[in-house]
């Protein structure tokens, strides 16, 4: 691995899905690579979903997620942390892509048939979500892209997309790797059932209040054949053992599970430690996000020292792309 590149939509607020399946996984990846890694705030991708994108918000919206990044870790003095839209070389890379790219591996990608199905008039911007995606990943030739389990068909259209390049216009672009966090692949929803996404409004927020979480873990649906308390439960059939898992040490875990098997323990009790236990994984970053908000200047310039960055790479790689495919060159 040397070089990753991965980011994430300003289409709502950023949960503990995003965190344990991406972010968690940035600060690590950060921490070794410097500034070879690469993490974005895709901004353009957030305007395919009209039911999350408001041009009023989606700026400040932009910016708060580069913040709760901060907050959850992220140090722009290290990695190159920047907004998809101040690097114009990605949209400009995706247009290249789609040209090579078969409408049928669009049509049928998981996200796109998802997403599509919930919104009235589909939009080509959804059906090309993937080929921008592609665009963002092998403009820095990264050769890892460290995302959520939902993310794996994208990578490998990504990977299809770089070796048609290749074949075509001679070897350019690495074929990248997705690097999933094996804990926490695909966390659910506090439904139950689909995975946690912003736009799906079944969301535990890294920055929302205390009491609203707390209602929402109260809520959580419990092991459905367990009908009264002395009835013997199944740890594996309730979210609520998923989500202590992630946050609780795995000795807790077991012996919670345990007691639970056993009818020991009411799930409301279960759910109180898990309160707990999710709220020492979130205050400090919440405390962090406090001071970051204190500062915006600190923030909007390491996005901006971030681009510059970005962009001598990205400018490069254009650059070569350019000449590849034969376009005339203005010399
Ligand atoms: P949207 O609903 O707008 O698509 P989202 O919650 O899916 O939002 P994205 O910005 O699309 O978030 O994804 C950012 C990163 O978080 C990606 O790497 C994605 O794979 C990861 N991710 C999103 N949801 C989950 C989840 N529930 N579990 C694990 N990883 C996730
Ligand atoms: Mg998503």
């Amino acid at each position: 691995m040397t070089r990753v590149l991965s980011g994430i939509q300003p289409s709502g607020e950023i949960h503990i899905g995003n965190y344990l399946g991406a972010i968690k996984q940035w600060v690590e990846l950060g921490e070794r690579l410097g500034r070879e890694a690469f993490f974005c705030i895709v901004d353009y991708h957030a305007l395919t979903n009209p039911l999350a994108y408001d041009p009023a918000t989606l700026a400040r919206r932009t910016f708060e997620a580069a913040l709760v990044n901060m907050a959850a870790g992220l140090n722009p003095e290290k990695v190159t942390l920047f907004v998809q839209s101040h690097v114009p070389e990605h949209t400009e890379l995706s247009w290249v892509f789609t040209t090579l790219t078969p409408l049928g591996d669009l049509t049928r990608m998981t996200q796109f048939k998802d997403k599509a199905a919930k919104q009235e008039a589909v939009w080509s911007g959804l059906l090309m979500y993937p080929v921008l995606q592609a665009a963002d990943i092998l403009i820095y030739k990264a050769d890892t892209v460290p995302v959520g389990e939902d993310q794996v068909q994208h990578i490998e259209l990504t990977r299809e997309i770089a070796r048609r390049f290749n074949a075509l216009f001679g070897e350019t672009f690495p074929e990248p790797k997705a690097l999933l966090n094996p804990e926490a692949p695909r966390v659910p929803g506090i439904d139950g059932k689909a995975k946690m996404s912003k736009s799906l409004g079944n969301t535990i927020g890294l920055l929302e209040d205390e009491r609203s979480i707390w209602e929402k873990i109260r809520h959580l649906p419990d092991d459905p054949q367990r009908i009264r308390l002395a009835d013997p439960g199944d740890p594996e059939r309730t979210i609520v053992f998923t989500y202590l898992s992630y946050f609780a040490p795995k000795e807790l875990v077991a012996a919670l599970k345990e007691e639970y098997r056993k009818a020991g323990i009411g799930t409301l009790v279960v759910k109180r430690i898990l309160f707990e236990e999710l709220m020492k994984t979130l205050r400090p970053i919440r405390e962090r996000a406090e001071e970051l908000k204190k500062d915006p200047d600190y923030v909007m310039d390491a996005l901006l020292e971030g681009a510059k960055r970005a962009r001598a790479v990205a400018a490069a790689t254009m650059e070569e792309v350019r000449e590849k495919v034969g376009l005339l060159l203005p010399t």
